[in-house]
C-alpha cells in the first residue's frame, strides 16, 4: 500500500455532484483532490464528434451490429448510446452485472461522467413532493420544506442557466430561468388543443433545461445554445450545463483543485479510536497500485449505485455492516436516475 497524501477535502465522483462539491469546496480555500474512477475528459478537447454531421457516421448514427453487443444492456434505453456519443459510456461486456429483474444501467466512467449526456432536465420539487413521505406514510419525513432548499434552487439555477417559462404552479415552483425556449408547430397546435378541451386548468407548457438561452447572459466560458441538438456528444459553446463546461473550471481556476482521473475509490477509511472517516483507499486504474489519500472532509458523488457500493465496502469494528449502516438500512431502496419518462407521437402534416 502506497501511503499518502493529505488534503482538506476529498471529493468521490465529477459527475453534476461531484463538479458541484469540488467548485464549492475550492472556492471556498479548500486544497481538494478530486477522484474520478474514468479517463479524463477536457471539455471541447476530448469531444471527438462534437462537429460531425449525420453523413460522417457510417449507420447514421446508429451502433454498427459489433457496438450492439458492446452496449447490449444500455442500448435497451434507446436514447443511448448511439454511434456519435458511445464513447461516452461504458462498455457493457467490461463491466457487467447481474439482474434478478430488468435494471437498466447507464454509466459514464469519465470525468465529467454522465453530466456530458443527461437530459438536461432542471425541476424544482415543490412541498407535494416534500410532504408525499408523511402524507402517504413511506419511509421518514423529510427534514426539510421547499422554502428550506428554494434558496439553493436560485443558485444553482442562476450558475448553471436553466431556460424555462415561470407559470406560478403550486407543483412546479417558479425559478430564476433563461427565457423559455419556443414550442415548435405542432407543440404550439397540442398547446391550444389541451387549453380548449379541457376547462380543470390543463396546461402544456416548455420543458425547464439547463441551456443557456439569454444572449446577454454573461456565464465564464459558455455562450449560449445554438440549438444544434448534438448535446449528448459534449457542447463546444457550453450551451448546456456539464461538469466539465462550468464547475471543474470554476474549480480549477481557485488552484485549490488536484483532479486524478483513473482512480478507483473502493473504501472509505474510518478510524476507530478517533471516530472519524479520515480518507479513502483507491485502485489505480492503469497501474493497478493501491492508494490512500486522507482528508477531513470526504463527499461521496459516485453516483446513487456506486456512493452505496463504497460504503458497503467501507468495513470497521464499528461499523462491521458498511459505514453508516446500523440500520442496514444501506442499498436496500436506492433512487437511480430514471430514463425515458413521457410520450412521443408522430403527426402528419405541418410541413410548410
Ligand atoms: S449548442 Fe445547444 S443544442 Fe447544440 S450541442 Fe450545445 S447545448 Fe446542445
Amino acid at each position: 500500500m502506497n501511503q499518502d497524501e493529505t488534503y482538506d477535502a476529498i471529493v468521490v465522483g465529477t459527475g453534476i455532484s461531484g463538479g458541484w462539491a469540488a467548485k464549492e469546496l475550492t472556492e471556498n480555500g479548500l486544497k481538494t483532490l478530486i477522484l474520478e474512477r474514468g479517463r479524463m475528459v477536457e471539455h471541447i478537447k476530448d469531444y471527438p464528434t462534437m462537429n460531425d454531421d449525420p453523413w460522417d457516421f457510417p449507420y447514421k448514427g446508429e451502433l454498427s451490429s459489433d457496438d450492439k453487443k458492446k452496449y447490449h444492456v444500455q442500448s435497451r434505453v434507446n436514447w443511448a448510446p448511439k454511434d456519435d456519443n458511445k464513447h461516452f459510456f461504458v462498455n457493457d461486456l467490461e463491466h457487467p452485472y447481474v439482474e434478478t429483474k430488468r435494471f437498466d444501467w447507464i454509466r459514464g466512467y469519465q470525468v465529467g461522467g454522465r453530466s456530458l449526456t443527461w437530459g438536461r432536465q432542471s425541476y424544482r420539487w415543490s412541498d407535494i413532493d416534500f410532504e408525499a413521505n408523511k402524507k402517504e406514510n413511506i419511509g421518514v419525513d423529510w427534514p426539510v420544506r421547499y422554502k428550506d432548499i428554494a434558496p439553493w434552487y436560485d443558485k444553482v439555477e442562476e450558475y448553471i442557466g436553466v431556460s424555462g417559462q415561470n407559470l406560478g404552479l403550486k407543483q412546479l415552483p417558479d425559478g430564476k430561468y433563461q427565457p423559455a425556449m419556443k414550442l415548435n408547430c405542432v407543440e404550439e397546435a397540442f398547446q391550444k388543443a389541451t387549453s380548449e378541451k379541457f376547462d380543470d386548468g390543463r396546461l402544456v407548457t416548455i420543458g425547464r433545461a439547463a441551456h443557456i438561452t439569454d444572449p446577454d447572459a454573461k456565464f465564464e466560458g459558455r455562450n449560449t445554445c445554438q440549438n444544434r441538438n448534438r448535446c449528448s456528444r459534449g457542447c463546444p459553446f457550453g450551451g448546456y450545463f456539464s461538469s466539465n463546461s462550468s464547475t471543474l473550471p470554476a474549480a480549477e481556476r481557485t488552484e485549490n483543485m488536484t483532479l486524478r482521473p483513473n482512480s478507483i475509490v473502493y473504501e472509505v477509511i474510518y478510524d476507530d479510536a478517533t471516530k472519524l472517516a479520515t480518507g479513502v483507499k483507491v485502485i489505480d486504474a492503469e497501474t493497478h497500485e493501491k492508494l490512500e489519500f486522507n482528508a477531513k472532509v470526504i463527499f461521496l458523488c459516485a453516483s446513487a449505485m456506486a456512493s452505496v457500493g463504497i460504503l458497503l465496502q467501507s468495513k470497521s469494528e464499528r461499523f462491521p455492516n458498511g459505514l453508516g449502516n446500523d440500520s442496514d438500512a444501506l442499498g436496500r431502496g436506492i433512487m437511480h436516475h430514471h430514463y425515458k419518462l413521457g410520450a412521443t407521437a408522430k403527426v402528419d402534416g405541418y410541413l410548410g
